[in-house]
């Protein structure tokens, strides 16, 4: 029996998950934990990680997972790599589902894409003095040097654990947004940093930003070449199990 070990995080996850659900495929959806109250996709859940690979080596022999499907965040690496070397040792299937980025979108051209976030921090104090920054809660610590005295905005689903600057406000909010409310929350600001996170969700603030003539900065996604067949599409999945 098919048996599916599905790594999420991501709105595409929990379209899989009900795809997977509504198909009588059996599905257990991983969460890293990362989000206090994270939204939650139908059907079986687990939450927290594994351990490293040999443990999720361990949940794979323990749960009979017979395929994994990786649709976790495209800057979310470490697991990516875990779930390649764990799926290996055990001879389990595993398929990469990840929506394409943004280097192809309209006016991608004239952003400054960079390699890092300590790149994309210098390049907003160059670029701008009113920033918006919207690459996570996990690499604000990264932008606190350069962007110490800039009356920075920062949006996190989760309040940032470490202390910002004074001149910095933080808005807690979550996807998925509309261009009309990207656009008033970006008319008086110059910058927008982001990671190239790809998909429509988050779409709307780089269309806001193109329109307003924003200077845009982009943290490309990390490089390594994927030792494994990876989709685009959430419904190309049911073709790879089949
Ligand atoms: P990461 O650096 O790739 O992973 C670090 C560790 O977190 C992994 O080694 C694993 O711990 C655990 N982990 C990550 N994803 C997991 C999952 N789906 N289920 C169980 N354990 C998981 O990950 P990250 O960048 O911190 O991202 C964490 C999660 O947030 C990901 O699942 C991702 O889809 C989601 N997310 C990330 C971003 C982003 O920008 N990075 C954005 C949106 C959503 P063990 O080694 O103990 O197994």
């Amino acid at each position: 029996m098919t048996t599916v070990l599905l790594l999420g995080g991501t709105a595409e996850a929990r379209a899989l998950a009900q795809l997977l659900v509504d198909q009588d495929v059996a599905v257990t959806s991983s969460l890293a934990g990362r989000v206090a109250q994270p939204r939650l996709p139908v059907g079986s859940v687990r939450v927290g990680g594994f351990g490293g690979i040999d443990g999720l080596r361990e949940y794979l022999r323990a749960s009979g997972i017979t395929h994994v499907i990786d649709a976790t965040h495209p800057f979310a690496a470490g697991i990516t790599e875990n779930a390649i070397k764990a799926c290996t040792a055990e001879g389990v299937p595993l398929l990469r589902l990840e929506r394409l980025g943004w280097s192809a979108s309209p006016g991608s051209d004239r952003w400054t894409w960079v390699a890092d976030h300590d790149e994309a921090a210098a390049q907003t104090a160059r670029l701008g003095s009113r920033p918006f920054l919207t690459v996570g809660r996990q690499s604000l610590d990264r932008f606190v040097g350069s962007l110490s005295e800039a009356p920075a905005l920062v949006r996190v689903v989760d309040e940032p654990e470490l202390s910002l600057p004074k001149s910095w406000r933080v808005l807690r909010d979550r996807g998925p947004y509309d261009v009309v409310s990207e656009r008033a929350l970006l008319a008086d600001r110059d910058v927008l940093v982001t990671k190239d996170s790809g998909g429509s969700w988050t779409w709307p603030k780089m269309q806001a930003a193109t329109e307003l003539g924003l200077s845009v900065v982009v943290v490309r996604r990390p490089s390594a070449a994927l030792d494994l067949p990876v989709v685009r599409e959430v419904e190309q999945v049911l073709d790879w199990l089949h």
